[in-house]
């Protein structure tokens, strides 16, 4: 007979919302995790509800130093902070799965007393000559199923009397959930709608490992019970665990209180899936920040350390897969938390651009005040070696350069030669045009430069003016040599404002320097 799980429409939010970013601590976080963080941190704030941050490291193979500590490192860089978690405290910790190992053998001893699960006592061996045995064309790699599990060696085959030898003598044994016969469990996804599974094709995994730990999908579902989670988001990669986990629901808490399940789409790069491997072969960070593989010290590049804003980095990431349905592609934090909406998340997987996620980081450094901007652009020209005396420049240089800037090491190239004196100069560039009348034209401007007593823009600008015409020089065709001068290459912002934030000193000690090579 087949019993169906439904939760026909989804439920209107009657208790506080809570909802949990689980992640196993085995390395970078890349876009799809943080984007997983996101939409859980903006449906939360959305409702008024809790954002907790839950460490699922049970599996001890896959630990990796540092990567905990990483994920928090990105959350803070991204401002996604959580109101629970191990390191913020909360009233359901330990919010480590390794802290609370004792926990699961219960919720583990109590389905196999109530038939649900069984004790498996198969060597590795044994299970390695399951899958030779079993291993037909059509089914290249047999799995623990129903159709196996009567010929292995698990408390559904031994007698009673041997399975209670064996524990008694501390023999090595999994927790395995035994898969009913012939059900369908349905459930509905806030995403994809109503999702159903027949249950023999889903094999019986292991819920509690020979070392003690619980598998993932046992520590989910007693974790999300304990912690009272109402909604869970995650990638779509765990939607053929979802009917293994909605069972459990039942078994254990008889359905009651389950979250509302929501299965993200995967985040799509120029071949498919995004990978880790992507980033290095399209030239591209995949990872929120820098992140150092302890054992190999491979770097994998983030976006933090490419340049790019925490506020179009999140921005970014909540467009990919969920929009407004309007024309807005702005929206700050605070935006986001008010109109974001689990059902105006797309199903199908969402494109990742490059080429768009550097136009929202230019978006916002236009966008951002010079102010909000200050410490970070110091920080960049300080770590190339410049030397920033005066804030008050800094801030006039910043209001001058950021509409040109895509990337945060832009203002390094866009902005560095007020704080550094040209030591080359794009001679070639002015080389067609120059001329003996034009070096005597600025040996004599340098001079009356220095002489201006009231440094500032009109007044330069008028002494430049009234000394082309009295040379009876096109100004045009002084304006590029002075740039030059001024910066080492044609570029940058109107070159008399360059020159008034120089000041007079400087500009005056940088024409009469370049003419020397001119
Ligand atoms: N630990 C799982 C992961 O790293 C979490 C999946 C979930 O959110 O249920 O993807």
């Amino acid at each position: 007979m087949a019993f169906v799980v439904q939760i026909l429409s989804l439920q209107p939010m009657p208790k506080k919302v809570r909802v949990r970013f689980a992640p196993s601590p085995t390395g970078g976080l890349h876009l799809g995790g943080v984007r997983t963080v996101l939409y859980n941190y903006l449906f939360a704030k959305h409702h008024g509800g809790d954002f907790i941050v839950r460490i699922e490291d049970t599996d001890q193979t896959r630990f990796v130093p540092g990567a905990e500590q990483y994920i928090f490192d990105c959350l803070q860089w991204c401002g996604l902070i959580p109101d629970e978690s191990p390191v913020h405290g909360g009233a359901y910790g330990p919010y480590r799965q390794s802290e609370r190992k004792e926990i699961y053998r219960q919720f583990a001893e109590q389905l196999v007393k109530n038939e649900n699960a069984y004790y498996a006592f198969d060597t590795p061996e044994e299970l390695e000559q399951m899958r030779n045995n079993f291993k037909t064309e059509q089914n290249p790699s047999p799995q623990y199923d129903i159709h196996v599990r009567e010929k292995m060696k698990n408390s559904l085959t031994l007698a009673a009397d041997e399975v209670q030898k064996l524990l008694a003598d501390g023999a090595r044994h999994v927790i395995r959930i035994k898969m009913p016969q012939g059900e369908t469990v349905s459930f509905t996804d806030m995403i994809r709608g109503e999702i159903s599974n027949e249950t023999s094709l889903v094999d019986d995994k292991v819920l509690l490992k020979a070392d003690g730990m619980p598998t993932y999908h046992l520590a989910v579902v007693v974790d999300d019970y304990l912690m009272k989670i109402t909604h869970a988001f995650r990638g779509e990669e765990w939607l053929p665990s979802a009917p293994v986990h909605v069972l459990l629901w039942k078994y254990l808490f008889g359905l009651e209180n389950m979250p509302q399940w929501a299965h993200l789409p995967l985040i799509l790069g120029p071949g498919g899936k995004l990978s880790k491997r992507d980033g290095a072969k399209y030239g591209f960070p995949v990872f929120a920040m820098n992140w150092t593989d302890p054992k190999t010290n491979e770097l994998t590049e983030g976006f933090r350390e490419k340049g790019f804003l925490p506020e179009a980095f999140v921005n970014l990431l909540a467009l990919l897969g969920w929009n407004e349905g309007t024309e807005q592609e702005l929206y700050t934090k605070e935006e986001l938390i008010q109109k974001f909406s689990i059902d105006r998340v797309h199903k199908g997987g969402a494109k990742f651009d490059y080429e768009k996620a550097k136009w929202f980081n230019h978006e916002w450094i236009k966008k951002l005040t010079v102010d909000s901007l200050q410490l970070t652009v110091k920080e960049i020209l300080i770590a190339k070696g410049m030397e920033i005396s005066d804030d008050a420049v800094l801030t006039k240089v910043i209001g001058l350069v950021k509409d040109r800037c895509t990337l945060l090491p832009d203002f390094y190239e866009q902005a560095g030669f007020f704080f550094q004196t040209p030591t080359q100069w794009d001679v070639d560039a002015a080389k067609p045009k120059w001329n003996e009348d034009k070096k005597k034209f600025f040996e004599e401007f340098a001079l009356k430069l220095a002489g201006i007593g009231n440094w500032e823009l009109g007044e330069l600008e008028n002494v430049f003016k009234i000394l082309a015409t009295e040379k009876n020089i096109k100004p045009g065709e002084l304006q590029l040599p002075l740039r030059i001068m001024l910066v080492g290459g044609k570029f940058g912002p109107p070159v008399f404002q360059i020159a008034e934030i120089l000041g007079q000193s400087e500009t005056v000690f940088r024409i009469n320097k370049a003419l020397e090579v001119f």
